[in-house]
């Protein structure tokens, strides 16, 4: 029998291979709304032009070597690409340290890296595209019949029901109250995936975290005249945010951390 890789060792591949698909979303976030190939050309200097050698492209390591600046041009990137590669590192590893290496951990992997790209695009420019959504839904549509979530599958379309459906809900009340939109139709639409993954009892966590969040930044985004208060606000973040916090802190018997702190404080 061959011997298990070393936790730590295996840490370190996945921190890695995490880092090398933050590279690539972020080639996805900047050309995918512009619709521009994510394949061709290779990555090259949003100045000069020039192309980027293999090993000025090394994910974190180039960033930091090189100060985030262009060996050819000095052009300085935003550290915005730093930031990504890091999230999607770190990302990866905590789904294996809460999940370990199973079916779940690659499902959930597979959300993480939608999630990633989708909060980066909708920042940008306020849309989620519809190629996100449609490959959420075909993993869910394998994923969900052949067990490969620890939820019954009807528990996941409940959960999409309950999710996509409370954000149309409260997309048309903002819509009539604000009189501009609020949750668009995109975020109910990411709502079917997010709920179809987490089921009912997690959705609703996730989505009281998600306006939980949203209500705390916007506050500090206000007070600090970051934004004032006609500024446009993507919900698409949040949503991820909320449904990344409910995964990391539901245990592998399905039990959750903060639902499990939440009935002991008030019951
Ligand atoms: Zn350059």
């Amino acid at each position: 029998m061959i011997d298990p890789i070393p936790t730590n060792l295996l840490i370190f591949i996945l921190f890695i291979f995490g880092a090398t698909f933050g590279s690539f979303f972020n080639v996805v976030i900047y050309r995918l709304p512009k619709d521009k190939s994510i394949v061709f050309p290779s990555s090259h200097c949003y100045r000069c032009k020039k192309p980027i050698k293999y090993l000025d492209n090394i994910p974190i390591f180039s960033f930091l070597y090189l100060g985030g600046k262009c060996r050819n041009c000095n052009a300085t990137y935003s550290i915005r690409y730093l930031f990504v590669e890091v999230l999607t590192a770190v990302m990866t590893v905590s789904l294996y340290l809460v999940y370990g290496l199973n079916v779940n951990f690659f499902m959930y992997l597979l959300l993480v890296y939608l999630l990633i790209p989708i909060t980066f695009i909708d920042i940008d420019y306020f849309i989620i595209p519809n190629e996100f959504i449609l490959i959420g839904l075909l993993i869910l549509s394998i994923g969900l019949p052949l067990n490969f979530l620890p939820i019954e599958w009807i528990e996941g379309v409940y959960g999409a029901l309950v999710f996509a459906g409370f954000l149309f809900f409260i997309g048309i009340i903002g819509q009539f109250i604000l009189k501009k939109e609020s949750i668009g139709f995109g975020d109910v639409k990411l709502g079917l995936i997010l709920g179809g993954y987490l089921g009912v009892k997690l959705s609703i966590l996730a989505l009281y975290m998600s306006f939980a969040i949203s209500a705390v930044i916007v506050f500090i985004l206000l007070g600090s005249n970051l934004i004032d208060r006609k500024a446009k606000i993507p919900f698409g973040p949040y949503l991820a945010g909320g449904t990344l916090l409910a995964l990391l802190t539901t245990l592998p018997n399905g039990n959750n951390v903060i639902i499990n702190w939440y009935i002991k404080t008030m019951f």
